[in-house]
Order: C-alpha cells, then structure tokens, then sequence
C-alpha cells in the first residue's frame, strides 16, 4: 500500500501485511524491501541548482483530513483496542449461518479499515519529523495493534476452509450478502491444499526464526561487517568504497578510476565469496524447504501462489529477453559510440554519455506532467488536476523528513498522501509522475471497490507509476528544443530499460537457477554460484561475441543483490515496465478503447488476481507480445539515436 520510490530510482512497496492474511505463513504485519542498491538506472546526469521558488498551492500535507486533532486520535486507538477483542467472539461460530459469517467478515475488514487510517496518520507525522519520538511511539503502538488483529483473527482462514468449498460456493451462488467478501473467500480456498494441520501450521510458524539466520547473517555481514576499502582517484580525493561509495564513483568518467572502482570493490565480494555463498545456499534451501512441506512443486510455484501467477509468466519474460539481448548489445555498442571508445569493459556501463543543464519548478513539473498524460483522457485528468490542487502531497525535502519518495494510499475512507522531496532535478520530474501514477490508482481503485478488495497486488502496483513515466518521456522527447536535449531523454529512458527490465530479467533468471540447482539435489559454493552467475552475465552482454568484456572478477556480483533474499520478488521490476510499455503503445496507438482498459486495470483494485485482472484488459503476461512491446520501443529510441548521431558527423 505505500509505495516508495528510493533515490536510485527504483521503487520499491512496502506492503502492509493485511491482518486477513492472504499469503500462506505471512506472519510480519509490516514489511519494509532492503535498499535498492542493486538498481543501478544512473546513466545520464543532470546538472541544476535547486531555486527557491513561489508558489501559491500547498506544499505540506494536512493530516487533519484523517484526525481533527491527537486527541481523537487516542480516542479512536482505544476504540480500535477494544474492537480487536471482540473480535474473537467470532471464533468458531463462522459457520452458524450466512448472516453470523457476513457480520463477522465486515466487522473484520472495518476495524482493519479503522485501524488503517490510525496508522497512516502515525508513519506520515513521523516521516516529516524523524526526530520526533511522539510519533515514533504512535506509529510503533498502531503497528502493535496490527499484529493483535492478525492475532485475534488467525482463526478466520481455518475456519473457512473447514466450512469448506462446496457449501460456501452455493452461499456466494444464492445470495449477495457476502460479495463484499467473495474474492477473499475464494482466495483463501484456492491456497487450502497447501495449509498443513494446525500442529505442522506450529511448526512451521516455530521454525521461522530459524530459517531467516542466513539472510540476517548476510544482512549484518554486507551492511556492517566487511571490511570496505578506499582508494585514492586521479584527482587525489580518496574514495570509500561501501554501497553507496561504489554507486557513486562507478559513474566516474576517469576510465581508470572507474576500473579502480570496480577492482577493489569486486576484490572485497570475491575475498568473502565462499561465505556469502553459505548465506544465499540457506536462503534457497529455506525456501525449497517450505515449498516442500507445503506441498508445492518447486520453491517458485511457491512464491508465485500468493498472487496465483501462472508459472507461464515468468518462463515467458526470461525466454523472451533471451531471444532478444541482441537489442541490449545494440545498447552497448551505441554507448561505446558515444562515450569514444574502442571496446567496452563491465565497468564503462554506468557514466554518464551526456548531461543537461536544466531545472524545473514545482509548476513547470505539474504543467508538463499535465501535458504528458493527456492520453489517459479527459476524466483521468480532471481527478489528477483537482488531487494535485489539493494538500495532500509534502513536496520539499526539510532536514529531518524521510528521504525517497512514496505514496500512501491505505486511508480508505480519506484520500491518498503523496511523500516528495522534490529537487527541480528531471529526476523529481519523473519521480512526481511516477508518485502520481501510485496515487491516482490508489484513488480509482479505492473509489471503485469496496475495501475488502481495494488493495492491489505487488504484481500490479507498478504499472500505474511506470506508465506515467514513460508517457512523460514520451512527452519530454517530443518536445525537447534540440537534438542535445532529445538525446538526454533518450538516454534516461534506455538506461532506466537496461537497469529495469533486461538487469532485472537476468538476476530472475539467475534466482531460478540457483533454486533448480539446490532442488535437483546440487550445492551452492562460492565458485559455483560465480561460474553460474558469470554464464548469465556473459550471455546478457555479448561477453563471447565480443560485445561487452566481463572480467572474471565481476561474476561475484550475485552476493551484492540483497534482492536474491526475497523469494523471487525480482522478476515483478521486469513484467510491470514491460505491462507499462505494452499498454501505452496501445493507448498511443488505438486511442480511447485502450485507454478505459488502462483504467478498468486501476480500477480493478484488488477484486481479482492481477494476472485475470491484466488478461480482462488485454494484456497477457504469460505471452511474448507484452515483452517484445518494450523492446520495439526501445529499438525505436535507438533508432533516433542514430539518426541524431549520424546526423552530427
Ligand atoms: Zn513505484
């Protein structure tokens, strides 16, 4: 529900795990996704001063639109409390009769509607003042409260299967009294064959701690413990190369420091490899370990049930972007062009081939995002121009506001608040797009659909956002007053391609690999994972066509991607830009039937599985079409590259 969107430009969700849980053994009521550190879109730079400017819209949040004051919000704490405990009155009892069933589902999902908006109003006070431990208190206390209603309401899912399939069927079949409540219930019968006795449910839940010591360790380990080092540049200043000293000098223009860079960065990764290793073999044997007891096929049949993606999806992205990396080589070459050299190393993909001196205003941002999405039609932009107008977004950075940007849309009844520290930089631009795209299908969905089906899946939750940024550079690329201008868009937009959509495709290829291995009874060693990794990065970049050169001591990369901890979590950066791609050609191209497709999908909420939900609006991600979408856009943006280039000699 809040989407946040990190200074790497990568976004990231963080969900919070709804008290009727839909995915089997979630137990964490909040979830936060490690630093986006393996997202690496900086390819172009943008030089501005940020300005002071005068604008007359609001520029703070108003948070009395969710509490008048503090004290109402204690009062409706201590309602929400005494709400939880009632709670379990239902326990055993949903199979009375329909009517005892709806009342309890409805007091369920309104208190968790409540207590929503108790907490948004906590994390949004304490992100503006990180300082403030008032708030901090508030927020720990409703994300307190979240785990008590998970805990008060774990009988619900039992309970349901229990009653069972056949008869709650004929209950949804006759009557309306629960379609507030189908999805749910059909949702959670579809995933009751891999729901164990409440003993092994014991287990299970017990083994839990036990399970996550790999990825703890490798969290402390890359985080705190190895040992990084520093380097001394051309220019004499000496460089600290942890994540973020490497993020930042890997763009270097110097070749030889970047080289640097990448020597005694990847040196560190190496020298602990066969340590890293054990962690990452923990995380897959964890994972194919549940999958197992949980009577899955394979650890990634197990990751795509939550959401029930067909298997087809992913297998399709991967096939897909294989069978044309040749467009990811034409990439390579373009930028070997532009950055005049004779051959390209793993370590010349991150500097800058051109930069652009230009700033934006808050108005000038709102006026060309207006401008970009006037092909989502007259009503979409009429929501956008009056949400924008209004106080719901904090726009400038302040020294104790949380960094990166995010929406919150999980105040059903209110409306959704968009987090900015905006900068004038195109980044912010795009970033104001991006948000936007979040907020307005937080807005659409939760006017559409009841709560109960409000909140959309991971799987869907980027297209929104990304479809606003690409509109936006289709914009800014058609409009830019010069060939320099329009080249920097056309950068932006195929380094955000690359690091998106091939990058991404190529760690979940590598993900299921590694989970294949250990499933067919093979072991993860350091030099394993590195002669596994080294053949996918190779292939990708072209390194035996002579594309791109990949130095031995670069295949360690895999132990720098925190993502690999997350149970194939990757592969859903790739399918939802490629889902963006797809349906704004088709809005570019057929006009109004493609456009109330693109919104049905916002609409949609959470009322279906994404994937029933994308196919109803004609976008089949089990299919290649969706994929080979993207990449004729990006050959597209290549091709007037070239033109340009050609142009200039
Ligand atoms: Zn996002």
């Amino acid at each position: 529900m809040i989407k946040q969107r990190t200074s790497d430009g990568m976004n990231h969700r963080i969900t919070l795990g709804l008290a009727l849980a839909f995915a089997i053994g979630s137990t964490s009521a909040i979830t936060a996704l490690p630093t986006m550190a393996a997202i690496d879109v900086a390819e172009t730079t943008i030089s501005s001063e940020a300005k002071p400017e005068k604008t007359s819209r609001p520029t703070e949040w108003d948070l009395r639109d969710l509490y008048p004051d503090i004290a109402s919000w204690d009062a409706a704490r201590n309602d929400i409390a005494a709400r939880i405990t009632t709670l379990r009155e239902c326990k055993g009892k949903l199979d009375k009769s329909t009517a005892k069933l709806r009342e309890c589902l409805d007091n369920i999902t309104n208190s968790y509607k409540e207590l929503l908006r108790l907490y948004v109003f906590a994390y949004l006070a304490k992100d503006t003042d990180l300082g403030d431990s008032e708030f901090r208190e508030r927020a720990s206390i409703a994300q307190t409260l979240l785990t008590q209603l998970g805990e008060a309401t774990s009988y619900v899912n039992p309970e349901l299967i229990s009653i069972g399939e056949e008869r709650l069927s004929q209950v949804l079949e006759k009557s309306d009294a629960l379609k507030d409540h189908d999805f749910y219930i059909k949702n959670t019968l579809r995933q009751s064959k891999h729901i164990l006795s409440p003993k092994e449910e014991l287990i299970i839940a017990a083994s839990a701690d036990a399970l996550s010591a790999s990825s703890n360790a490798y969290e402390v380990l890359t985080n705190a413990e190895m040992p990084w080092p520093e380097i001394t540049l051309s220019d004499g200043t000496t460089a600290r190369l942890d994540a973020s000293g490497y993020s930042k000098y890997r763009t270097s223009t110097v070749r030889d420091d970047r080289k640097k860079v990448f020597k005694a960065f990847w040196d560190v990764y190496q020298n602990y490899r066969q340590t890293l290793a054990i962690t990452l073999e923990g995380q897959v044997k964890s994972q194919v370990l549940i999958a197992k007891l949980r009577g899955f096929d394979s650890a990634l049949q197990r990751a795509l049930a939550d959401d029930n993606i067909p298997e087809a999806v992913y297998r399709a992205l991967v096939s897909t972007v294989n069978e044309n990396l040749g467009s990811l080589h034409r990439l390579v070459k373009l930028r070997q062009r532009m950055l005049n050299l004779d051959e390209t190393h793993y370590y010349d993909i991150y500097p800058s081939v051109i930069s652009l001196d230009k700033s934006y205003t808050l108005e000038d941002t709102i006026d060309l995002t207006t401008a970009a999405l006037q092909p989502l039609g007259k009503d979409y932009i009429e929501t956008f121009t009056e949400a924008v107008n209004k106080n719901w977004m904090h726009v400038y950075p302040s020294p104790a506001k949380r960094s990166g940007a995010y929406v919150m849309g999980a105040a059903y009844d209110v409306h959704p608040y968009v987090l900015l520290n905006f900068d004038n930089t195109l980044e912010s631009v795009s970033t104001f797009a991006h948000e936007w795209g979040h907020a307005m299908h937080s807005l659409m969905a939760n006017h559409s659909q009841p709560f109960s089906k409000a909140d959309y899946a991971t799987f869907i939750a980027e297209i929104a956002s990304t479809a606003n940024e690409v509109l936006l550079f289709d914009y800014l690329r058609n409009n830019a007053a010069n060939d320099q201008e329009r080249l920097y868009y056309l950068f932006k937009e195929l380094s955000q391609i690359r690091g998106t959509f091939f990058r991404q495709t190529q760690f979940a290829e590598f993900e299921l690999a590694i989970h294949e291995h250990v499933e067919n009874g093979g072991a993860l060693s350091g030099d394993k994972l590195n002669v596994m990794y080294g053949d996918i990065l190779k292939r990708y970049y072209g390194h035996d066509q002579g594309i791109m050169d990949i130095d031995e001591l670069y295949t360690v990369e895999w132990a720098y991607i925190p993502h690999f901890y997350r149970n194939f979590y990757v592969y859903q950066y790739a399918t939802s830009i490629s889902a963006a791609y797809f349906l704004t050609d088709k809005i570019l191209n057929d006009g109004e039937q493609a456009q109330q497709q693109f919104l049905d999908i916002l609409r949609a909420g959470g009322s279906d599985y994404p994937h029933s939900i994308l196919l109803r609006a004609g976008v089949d991600m089990s299919s290649p079409k969706v994929y080979e979408a993207i990449i004729r856009r990006m050959n597209r943006l290549m091709d007037e590259v070239e033109t340009i280039l050609d142009k200039q000699q």
